[in-house]
């Protein structure tokens, strides 16, 4: 006969995810909770304690991420569950904290039924993952694979003027630098997709594969202002008409070069911005996500060909590479491993990509990792409306706890 398998407690599972947003619940059940405020502090401490009452050792690094350790019989790397409990202003009760109480209810689970891991599991939570009060996001996984100085990170100022290390001081939250995450056996990070692909398909899992590479732009086109009702038209340096017909180009070429290639022209700032005066300058960003370097690289082309000069009704056209970040290929052998829990509870998926960014993008520069999606209803996210179905919640964290019990036992 074959062995029952083990799984988590659906019913307590959600009861957590709303407990802990009860820590910055908003009026429409949202939840605000900012980075190292007076909320994270407090859904910290109740994340702590939770921890501590399955007997779990707890650690704080230099930058805030706590780390809570359930020994294993043996001293090996522990396999590392979680991801960050910050949210942006009036967000949802998913983005993040799925993925930490992912990991409480995987130990919940092992500790209820006796089970000792091999390997000690560990949950963690970064600091200032979304980035929302101190740019940039996903600060601390940054800092612990290098990618950001600390000593610059630190001086990063809120709105008000408050420095990430003095935040970091009032949370009661900076501990040791030697408590950081150094090795693992694995990094898993369950979270939400945060886009339509998953319920458009009526997909349960997604088995994420990578982060897509991007690169972002910053254009200037400089025409000159005169009078709105006393220049001819053929007399005008326009700067705002030179910007249509560069977004036009750029979106039609853009387009032709492969369907995954997304693209946005996010932000546009016109001058003077008065009707009664031809703008003499547009300032706009454009950035671009694709798996593939090769279609990266000719996105550069096509942008950077925009400046060539034509029919550009005479105004000038700076094309600025503000920055860029290769894709972020996950481990393959935990990938397969997820694809192969996600099979053995007979759940649907797919191998997907990323478009947005997460921790488990640097940590993947030391830790053998990879991530799992569920579906986000409507694709919504970074917005009150974000949610997923507990009974997905339920399948993902699912899929943790095989893939934990996987790695155990091999
Ligand atoms: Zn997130």
């Amino acid at each position: 006969m074959k062995k029952q398998k083990l799984l988590i407690n659906g019913e307590r599972l959600s009861k957590t995810l709303e407990k802990f947003a009860d820590f910055g619940r908003t009026v429409n059940n949202g939840v605000t909770r900012l980075s190292l405020t007076e909320e994270d502090r407090l859904v910290r401490d109740y994340f702590c304690s939770c921890c501590e009452e399955l007997g779990m050792t707890i650690k704080v690094d230099d930058l805030g991420n706590i780390y809570a350790t359930l020994p294993g019989i043996e001293d090996k790397p522990p396999i590392v569950m979680g991801s960050h409990m910050d949210t942006v202003k009036k967000g949802g009760r998913f983005d993040g904290i799925l993925g930490v109480v992912a990991g409480l209810e995987v130990v919940r689970t092992l500790v209820e039924n006796n089970i000792k891991p091999k390997i000690p599991v560990m949950i963690v939570n970064f600091t200032n993952e979304e980035g929302a009060r101190f740019e940039p996001s996903m600060m601390s996984s940054g800092i612990l694979s290098g990618k950001f100085e600390k000593t610059i990170m630190l001086q990063k100022t809120d709105c008000e003027g408050t420095t990430f290390e003095e935040a970091l001081n009032t949370s009661g939250y900076a501990g040791e630098v030697e408590s950081r995450l150094k090795e693992a056996t694995a990094f898993l990070e369950l979270h939400i997709e945060q886009g339509p692909i998953l319920e458009r398909e009526s997909l349960t899992i997604g088995v994420v594969e990578c982060v897509l590479g991007m690169v972002c732009y910053e254009i200037e086109v400089t025409g000159e202002s005169d009078h709105a009702g006393t220049t001819p038209m053929n007399m005008r340096k326009d700067a705002f008409f030179t910007t249509n017909s560069l977004i036009t180009e750029a979106r039609q070429k853009l387009g032709m070069l492969d369907d995954d290639l997304v693209f946005t022209m996010g932000r546009v700032n016109v001058f003077p911005n008065i009707h009664t005066v031809i703008p003499n300058k547009v300032i706009f960003s454009l950035e671009a996500r694709h798996k593939d370097p090769k279609t990266i690289r000719q996105v550069e082309e096509i942008i950077e060909g925009l400046t060539t000069p034509g029919s550009k009704d005479g105004c000038e056209i700076q094309v600025t590479k503000l920055w860029d970040r290769d894709t972020v290929w996950f481990d393959k052998s935990i990938c397969d491993l997820l694809e192969q829990s996600t099979n053995s509870l007979g759940l649907s998926y797919k191998r997907m990509v990323s478009g947005a960014g997460h921790d488990a993008q640097f940590i993947a520069s030391y830790i053998p990792t990879a991530m799992v999606f569920v579906p986000s209803i409507n694709g919504k996210s970074h917005c009150e409306e974000e949610l997923t179905t507990w009974e997905d919640c339920e399948k993902g964290v699912n899929v943790i706890l095989e893939t934990v019990l996987a790695i155990q036992s091999k």
